[in-house]
């Protein structure tokens, strides 16, 4: 377990998504639209940050977690919107994906669950996750108050959304902190829902400070890792203390511990281990 989301359960191709057009939304953002009969049984699952893993073509096999930007089952288009992050394999597919091309996608499933009574949203995000902003944004209710704290790498990355809430941006580059500005953000009174989306040790200091801090209940926000800076390191530091994560996560389940409480252990392990 970490602070990278568990993944939903039904992860199998269920779909086949053909390339069928791409644009530039930023410098470093592709939107590619997929069509094709694979797509014509496509359920949404209703949340707006529904995920879906693509298959891609590649070899070795390459899958990854994205976000379904936009599905349109009346002309059976569906959009995903990928940072062009110039390493990883999904990454530099979608640079130079070409109509035609063809990945698989499992079902969709999201996590978005504000309480039913919710007087406003603050969301906190990085640029893999502005796709889920501009849905969480487009599919608000009118009048909510939703304040957006995200990280762009370049300014020319921001982008602002269609929106019946009222929100707020405010846009810190790659050299700022996120948890400094979360942390220097008063938030408003009343029922809030926080949902958060970052890179996973951000995530994981992120979601410490919510709980420990702020002491918002887990009711009440949702913060997921979406990626990890420098992934092959951090696996060969992971492998060499696997055993002290598995230990102390083992100890808070046989202490009983809810879910959120086991997280706690394997997150402050992994503070510990310096991962
Ligand atoms: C629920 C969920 C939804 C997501 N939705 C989207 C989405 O809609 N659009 C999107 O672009 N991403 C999204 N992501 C993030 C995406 O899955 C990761 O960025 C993924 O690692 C990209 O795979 P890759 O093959 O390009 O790179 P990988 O092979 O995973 O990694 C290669 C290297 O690239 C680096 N890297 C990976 N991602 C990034 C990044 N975003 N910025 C900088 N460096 C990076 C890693 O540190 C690693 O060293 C989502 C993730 C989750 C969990």
């Amino acid at each position: 377990m970490s602070v990278v989301e568990t993944p939903p359960k039904d992860e199998a191709p269920r779909h086949q998504a053909t390339v069928t057009r791409a644009q530039q939304v930023t410098p470093l953002m592709r939107r590619i639209t997929f069509g094709g009969a694979g797509l014509s049984d496509f359920e949404t699952s209703g949340s707006p940050d529904e995920r879906v893993l693509v298959r891609f073509p590649l070899d070795p096999p390459h899958a990854r977690s994205y976000t379904i930007r936009r599905w349109l089952p009346s002309k059976n288009e569906l959009e995903i919107d990928f940072v062009l992050h110039g390493h990883g394999g999904a990454a530099l597919w979608a640079e130079n994906a070409q109509p035609g091309e063809a990945v698989h996608l499992s079902t969709a499933s999201g996590w978005f669950e504000p309480p039913a009574e919710c007087d406003w949203l603050l969301l906190v995000a990085d640029h893999a996750a502005l796709p889920a902003v501009g849905r969480i944004l487009e599919e608000a209710p009118g009048s909510l108050p939703i304040r957006v704290i995200a990280q762009v790498p370049e300014p020319s990355e921001q982008q602002t959304f269609t929106t019946r809430a009222h929100a707020h941006y405010r846009w810190i580059d790659e050299a700022d902190s996120l948890l400094s500005e979360l942390a220097g953000t008063l938030l408003p009174p009343g029922e809030g829902y926080i949902w958060c989306a970052v890179e996973a040790a951000t995530a994981r200091r992120i979601r410490t400070h919510l709980r420990r801090t702020l002491k918002i209940p887990a009711t009440h926000m949702h913060v997921m890792g979406y990626w990890r800076e420098d992934k092959l390191r951090w696996g060969r530091r992971y492998a060499a203390v696997a055993d002290r994560i598995d230990a102390a996560m083992g100890e808070a389940m046989m202490a009983g511990k809810d879910f959120e409480s086991i997280r706690d252990a394997v997150d402050d392990a992994m503070e510990r281990e310096g991962l």
